[in-house]
């Protein structure tokens, strides 16, 4: 296994897409001048602590072996375990894992969890795998990785390309090698083995609880609220349909293939999730728009749901909605975000909106370790109360420095962690 304890990026050229590592390192010092923390704290914060390079040899269903790479990176742990997604997608890169940790960093700082950040994943399209290849890979990256997971060291959940199911293989996997059935070592698994109810609709749960305290905000009603989604998986499909519930009017939705919009608002309870039935918004539209025009609707409200970088300095004149809210990580690019923010557009960050995927994970994490299982409304009850409070701790720091809310919810973040290190200082 190759570690390696700091990164080195090199920078996109000019009109490619900036790295999610890129982008996080610009999110970071670009939040750190607003605050007084001490540099040499921001010093750590830009590295990680660690990247795992895993080879994954797998065989294929034909009899034939094909090798894949895995990552784990580790970036922060000052304030408690490792926690963040494995993802399976062709694009899996190193940077993109510590960009993507760094973010899952803030994001439990921000949610004021007992965890720090880390990102894995493997280069392959999952698409591409039968379910039983898919098993075998997952079990092998779990074996692979076995020395430096673990629930007190570094909890993995689900993230694209991933599911309760692939976490179900990697608990058994790492369970069988322990000689016990360890359930805390991931979150996000099937409740019968040890998953939270509430926990695969927590993301876009919150997504949809910051979009209605971020509407009360602006004074502006959810009925009288047009909404965009992009993607309409478990984070896009679950904040829809909550926000439907809730009086908004979903205008558009969208897969891969494209978006189905209607002006007059879509019944999303109606249109199949991906995780129902995979790519079927397309499917089932009576018009059908490009993911691109999705993103510039005359809507109140755009929640980009799918990818990252979507929001990017080419598109950024041409959004139409007052408020954005990231349901995806990382969909708006630095530089896009900088234009959004001189256009007085209100950007809600993926660190806070789509917060509740960790902090369900959090209760699933207590759950196991208690092995008590709590009730799905108990789950949804204290998420809203941990959504609400984590919102409160920005909108102070939004009110008072006259900062964006990214800035905001990075305030929040970098105190606590500055807080941290601060007080348990440099090892040795
Ligand atoms: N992959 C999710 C995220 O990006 C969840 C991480 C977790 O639950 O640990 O927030």
């Amino acid at each position: 296994m190759a570690s390696e304890s700091s990164a080195q990026t090199v920078a996109s050229e000019p009109g490619e897409p900036e790295s999610a590592l890129e982008t996080a390192r610009r999110q970071l010092h670009h939040a750190a001048e607003k605050l007084s923390i001490d540099p040499n704290i921001v010093e750590r914060l830009n590295h990680p602590k660690a990247v795992h390079e895993v080879t994954i040899p797998i065989e294929r269903d034909d009899g034939t072996v094909e090798v894949f790479t895995g990552y784990r990176a580790q970036h922060d742990s000052v304030r408690g375990p490792y926690k963040g997604g494995l993802r399976y997608h062709p694009e899996v890169t190193r940077d993109e894992c510590v960009g993507l940790g760094m973010w899952m960093t803030w994001k439990c700082a921000v949610m004021d969890l007992p965890f720090g950040g880390a990102k894995g994943g493997v280069a392959v399209n999952p698409k591409e795998l039968s379910p039983a290849e898919k098993e075998r890979l997952t079990r092998r990256f779990a074996g692979e990785i076995r020395d430096v997971i673990g629930p007190t060291i570094d909890i993995p959940a689900p993230d694209m390309g991933t599911d309760p199911q692939t976490m179900a293989w990697l608990m058994d996997a790492y369970s069988m090698q322990e000689g016990e059935t360890i359930p805390g070592v991931v979150t996000g698994k099937p409740p019968v083995v040890g998953g939270s109810e509430g926990r695969e609709e927590a993301p876009g749960r919150s997504v949809a609880i910051i979009t209605r305290e971020a509407c009360e905000y602006y004074g502006r009603q959810l009925d009288e609220t047009r909404v965009a989604v992009q993607g309409y998986g478990s984070v896009g499909a679950n904040a829809a349909r909550l926000l439907d519930e809730w009086g908004a009017t979903v205008v558009a939705v969208s897969d891969v293939n494209g978006a189905m919009y209607d002006p007059d608002g879509i019944d999303t309870a109606a249109v199949p999730s991906h995780d129902e039935e995979p790519e079927a918004v397309t499917k089932y539209a009576d018009t059908v728009i490009d993911n691109d025009e999705l993103l510039t609707l005359d809507v109140d409200v755009l929640v980009p749901a799918a990818l990252g970088n979507v929001i990017t300095e080419a598109n950024a004149d041409a959004i139409a909605a007052d408020l954005v809210v990231e349901g995806a990580n990382g969909p708006t690019t630095a530089t896009a975000g900088k234009i959004l923010a001189e256009r007085g557009v209100a950007v809600i960050p993926d660190i806070l909106a789509n917060a509740g995927g960790v902090t369900v994970s959090y209760f699933e994490w207590l759950q196991d370790i208690n092995r008590r299982a709590w009730s799905l409304e108990r789950v949804n009850d204290e998420l809203e109360t941990e959504m609400r409070t984590a919102w409160r701790a920005v909108r102070r720091e939004f009110e008072n420095r006259d900062v964006t809310w990214r800035d905001a919810a990075y305030i929040v973040a970098l105190s606590r962690l500055g807080e941290a290190h601060r007080a348990r200082g440099l090892w040795p």
